[in-house]
């Protein structure tokens, strides 16, 4: 249990703040969360810090601060439609009300509502450095665990994006098995997921698949993702590992369908 509470004011002093015993609180909906794993001794509050709420838009970039609530994201007329869905994921207003986008990012969680759409369309966190200095770093190196415990400043996508996202729950408000988002650029198709109780996952093989043969057949992306021994999923609460290899494969398949304008 915390024994102190810090308010932080401006980003300068969170980040002094920040000691190995210490961790910020955003909306506080994961930290306060019962059965969380969080058990630092000092929290340094982010909700009066300066800065840290605003949404721009700018020369086809959103650039969304991390205090940024899910509800924020939901009523902003400039928050990308893409990400509107993805922010409807968290099917509580209540929480929606609390719950922030850096703090989701930050949680890092296999089930997360926001992490596979921002990855799908290569996010940039701006991450604010001990000695003032601020550096950009891309979403998938962070998921990597590069900066994991700095201060998440801000977000920024593109304004308009091809985005199709899909998540699996037994309730708008169950934990999702498998939360998939794709998005077509230049290059072809990019895939990312969230499956539960595996992790955050870039599913470049798939990509390529698609890539290479834009008309591959459902079976054989289902067979690819049965036979993959760099997955790994297990049976648990959520559902087989070969239905949790099932759900992927056919989710990849239908998203890439939709995105490409070749639905049955
Ligand atoms: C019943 C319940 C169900 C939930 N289900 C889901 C779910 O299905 N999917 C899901 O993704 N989440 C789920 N959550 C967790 C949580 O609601 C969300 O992840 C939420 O977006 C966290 O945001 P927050 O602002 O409340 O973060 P907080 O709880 O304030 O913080 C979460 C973590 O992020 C860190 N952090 C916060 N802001 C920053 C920042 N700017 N820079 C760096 N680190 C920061 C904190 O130190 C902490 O480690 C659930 C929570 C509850 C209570």
């Amino acid at each position: 249990m915390a024994r102190e509470l810090i308010i932080a004011k401006t980003v300068a002093e969170a980040v002094a703040a920040k000691t190995g015993s210490a961790t910020f609180v955003a909306g506080g909906t994961e930290v306060n969360r019962l059965g969380s794993p969080n058990d630092a001794d000092v929290l340094i509050s982010l909700k009066r810090c300066s800065g840290l709420s605003d949404i721009s838009t700018d020369s086809g970039y959103v650039t969304i601060g991390s205090m940024c609530t899910f509800q924020q994201l939901v009523e902003s007329a400039e928050t990308p439609e893409y990400l509107r869905e993805a922010a409807l994921f968290m099917a509580s207003r209540t929480k929606r009300n609390m719950a922030t986008i850096g703090g989701n990012i930050a949680s890092l969680r296999s089930d997360s509502y926001l992490i596979p759409t921002l990855m799908a369309v290569g996010a940039v966190l701006e991450m604010a450095g001990k000695d003032g200095s601020s550096n950009r770093i891309g979403i998938a190196e962070y998921v990597d665990g590069n900066e994991v415990g700095s201060l998440i400043v801000s977000v920024t996508i593109p304004s308009e994006a091809k985005v199709v996202s899909k998540r699996y729950a037994n309730t708008a408000q169950s934990h999702a098995v498998l939360t998939m988002s794709a998005s077509l650029s230049e290059e072809g198709i990019w895939l990312d997921g969230a499956v539960k109780n595996v992790g955050l996952l870039h599913f470049c093989d798939l990509e390529k698949a698609f890539r290479d043969d834009p008309d591959i057949s459902e079976e054989k992306i289902i067979e690819m993702v049965r036979s993959c021994t760099g997955l790994h999923t297990a049976d648990d609460m959520f559902g087989s590992d070969e239905y949790k290899r099932y759900l992927i494969a056919v989710t990849a398949y239908d998203l890439h369908k939709r995105l490409t304008g070749k639905e049955a």
